[in-house]
């Protein structure tokens, strides 16, 4: 609920209005999980809340800890739908990486996701409750999280193909006086839907834009991204071109690593020569393996000489520490998998 609903409701209900803002806060700033927990509210007004209302129906069904101490928190939703969301702890900063599908219909064949197809398109309540339980699960309901927090819409599904409530979703995370995660701190991940980015230019707020590239010629991203075939390599760059962006901003393009497939120099000068006319740094992601996934990653010396051909022509490029790899958390293996593979 926004702001205004929680205030529809509480009129509703037939309470003051500044109740409104006592359970918004409760519920978005405080991350409180029940109304009986809400202590500053009357109890009668908490009595009436448990009973005609739930702030989420999405449970917490397990938690993997890797090494590098990411947590992958596979959640069920209230139709026993299963999705993921990853917690990146850092040391001055956390990352959560949320999810805006229940699977992902772009049967990209390198993304554990895209072999899974798409059940359903996530609800604003299923989107954010991520953001919730993520930082209650590393903090504690009611706690203030120790430093800043950014989220990534980078985990299962494709947040353009369901775009007004991922929307909405940013909308309520932005708030200062609830999630309180600025805009800048926000960054969605699209395969190319080509008009929904063209939509997302005219918002007033607005994540920071990553494209997941991985190919720089169309016969090659039409094999690997079949959306590609919709929307062609000219028409996204253009998309991407007429982006509007902030002063040192730039738009972040996600090139996946994958072995004898996309590595070569050839390769690389073909990436330079397309992102020439584009505000862009480019981010080299390893492949993360899975069983069913047939591709490898490149090694690393390839993918540090791919870099430098990258850098050399003034092309910000960076190399990806992949996260949570031993317990399939890390980019591509989100299949709500029940154990690491
Ligand atoms: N549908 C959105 C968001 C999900 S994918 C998108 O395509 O951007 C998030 C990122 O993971 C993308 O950059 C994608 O290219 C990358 N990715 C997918 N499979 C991967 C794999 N097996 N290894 C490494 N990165 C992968």
């Amino acid at each position: 609920m926004t702001r205004e609903e929680i205030a529809a409701l509480m009129a509703d209900m037939g309470e003051k209005p500044y109740r409104a803002g006592q359970l918004y806060d409760a519920i978005y700033r405080r991350r409180l999980p029940a109304p009986d927990q809400m202590t500053e509210l009357p109890r009668s007004l908490r009595a009436a809340l448990g009973e005609r209302t739930l702030i989420t129906r999405t449970q917490v069904e397990q938690v993997f800890v890797s090494r590098d101490r990411t947590r992958r928190l596979l959640l069920r939703l209230a139709d026993g739908g299963e999705i993921e969301a990853v917690f990146m702890p850092e040391r001055h900063r956390d990352t959560i990486c949320i999810s805006s599908q229940v699977g992902c219909p772009l049967a990209c064949d390198f993304c554990m996701t895209g072999v899974l197809g798409l059940k359903r398109n996530m609800t604003v309540n299923e989107i954010l409750s991520q953001v919730v339980l993520a930082l209650n699960e590393a903090y504690g309901p009611g706690s203030e999280p120790p430093h800043g927090t950014n989220v990534v819409i980078m985990g299962m599904g494709e947040p353009l193909l369901n775009y007004d409530e991922v929307m909405k979703s940013v909308r309520l995370l932005t708030d200062s006086r609830g999630l309180g995660v600025t805009d800048r701190r926000i960054t969605l991940s699209t395969a190319g839907i080509v008009p929904r980015i063209y939509d997302l230019a005219k918002e007033s707020v607005r994540p920071r834009l990553a494209i997941s590239l991985t190919a720089a010629t169309d016969e090659l991203r039409n094999r690997l991204f079949p959306i590609n075939r919709k929307y062609p390599l000219v028409e996204l760059i253009e998309a991407c071109r007429a982006y509007p962006l902030g002063d040192r901003e730039r738009l972040t393009f996600e090139y996946v690593m994958l072995k004898e497939v996309n590595d070569s120099d050839r390769d690389a000068r073909e990436l330079i020569r397309l992102l020439n006319k584009v505000r862009a740094k480019v981010n080299l992601i390893p492949h993360n393996p899975a069983p069913e996934l047939p591709y490898a990653s490149s090694d690393m010396d390839r993918i540090i000489q791919f870099q430098s051909i990258l850098v050399r022509s003034g092309l910000a490029a960076f190399i990806r520490r992949p996260r949570g790899q031993d317990i399939s958390a890390a980019c591509g293996q989100l299949a709500a998998r029940h154990q690491a593979v």
